[in-house]
């Protein structure tokens, strides 16, 4: 049977010939010549005055907290319908994630209720960029500028995406970008701090080497300056393997997105009409980067059954993303009912670059014989 899979990174023969040049260069690490070079890069892409390269989105948003200044005590306003890194930053510096509902037509995160979950030692805000779907930045900017709060955005599956014109990851002051091999674009791992604050890249790179300059760097100085630390760091870096594997997919972002792309469009054609599911809902002043493809079904479809029979015919599907507050390690106390009923209902179906239009079709047509025997009369 042939198998369509829910994700599926596209690396290849350009990836692996830029690995092997790392390989003869002598210097695999991280902060070298292809590090610098993957961040320059960033930096001219987004048009940024500071891009960091870093082993993940998650160790770039722990960075972004320790540069923000966020302390034991503060509250940081966090998008609730999302893979929990925003939280999980949030807790990493000891301050409280406060849970914002999200839009029933979109997953992003409701301005309305970021609005109203302002308090007394709100000190700022994670948005996050669902599944390639950016979320309301000037609203957020809006809000942000009346209570002095900063604003990160969590641009880790928005690679490609814009809004209102502008690129995904520029979005906001800082944004935090993931290269995980799930997302458009990958080094298997990886990811990037991207500001417009030159201080604070400053601030994010010196903790994401232990808090000591580039050992890279310190190599190439004539005498024997000994280089001091000035911080307890992290070792955050990205490799330059993975760097040197990042230059090529960057200047693939285009093609894959298109693809993706190309595969939304036909995923819509063939459900678009169907009354037991919802399809992704994209604002005219926005465009998806197509991280992941997901729909809502019909509350009187078992949507755990349809999963079953369609794995079971070889066809990937997952429950999507998370809600965040109801995931036991943070004993939220909140609700946010909006981002419940998504997280129950929502069904991802296969979304990458290497599906062939014969595939997608065979997953809608599929998908829509599965939810009419797994759904109540
Ligand atoms: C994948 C993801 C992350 C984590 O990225 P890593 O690079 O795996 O640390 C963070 N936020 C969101 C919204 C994600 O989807």
């Amino acid at each position: 049977m042939d198998t369509i899979p829910l994700v599926h990174a596209s690396l290849g023969e350009r990836e692996l010939a830029a690995v092997a040049e790392v390989f003869a260069s002598g210097w695999p690490a991280g902060q070298g010549p292809r590090g610098k070079a993957l961040e320059a890069e960033l930096a001219e892409r987004y048009g940024v005055g500071g891009a960091v390269a870093l082993s993940n989105c998650g160790a770039a948003l722990h960075l972004a907290m320790l540069a923000l200044g966020v302390k034991p005590g503060d509250e940081v306003i966090v998008a609730d319908y999302t893979f929990p890194a925003p939280a999980h930053a949030v807790r990493y510096v000891g301050a409280d994630p406060v849970f914002a509902d999200v839009r029933a037509d979109t997953g992003t995160v409701d301005p309305q209720a970021v609005a109203d979950l302002v308090g007394p030692r709100t000190v700022g805000i994670i948005a996050v960029d669902t599944v390639g779907l950016p979320a309301d930045y000037a609203e957020l900017q809006a809000i942000a500028d009346r209570h002095g709060l900063f604003v990160v955005e969590d641009a880790a599956c928005s690679v490609g995406a814009t809004y209102q014109g502008r690129e995904a990851g520029a979005l906001a002051p800082v944004a935090c970008l993931s290269f995980h091999g799930r997302k458009g674009a990958t080094s298997g791992e990886g990811g990037a701090l991207l500001t417009a604050d030159p201080a604070l890249a400053a601030d994010a790179r010196i903790r994401s080497s232990f808090g000591i300059g580039s050992i890279f760097d310190q190599a190439q100085v004539v005498g024997l300056p000994i280089p001091v630390f000035t911080e307890i760091g992290y070792n955050y870096k990205l490799s330059d393997i993975a760097a040197a594997i990042l230059q090529v997919q960057l200047g693939r972002i285009g093609e894959l997105l298109d693809r993706r792309s190309a595969v939304a469009a036909r995923y819509a054609e063939l459900l678009g009409e169907d009354e037991l599911l919802t399809l992704p809902h994209v604002p005219e002043d926005r465009t998806h980067a197509w991280q992941s493809y997901m729909v809502t079904l019909d509350a009187s479809v078992d949507r755990a059954g349809v999963a079953a029979d369609l794995r079971a015919q070889g066809i990937g599907c997952g429950h999507g993303t998370w809600a965040s507050h109801l995931q036991p390690v943070y004993e939220a106390k909140q609700s946010c009912p909006v981002s419940a009923d998504l997280f129950e209902r929502n069904l991802a179906i296969p979304m990458h670059a290497e599906l062939s239009m014969a595939q997608v079709e065979r997953v809608g047509e599929r998908l829509r014989a599965t939810i009419r025997t797994h759904a109540r009369p």
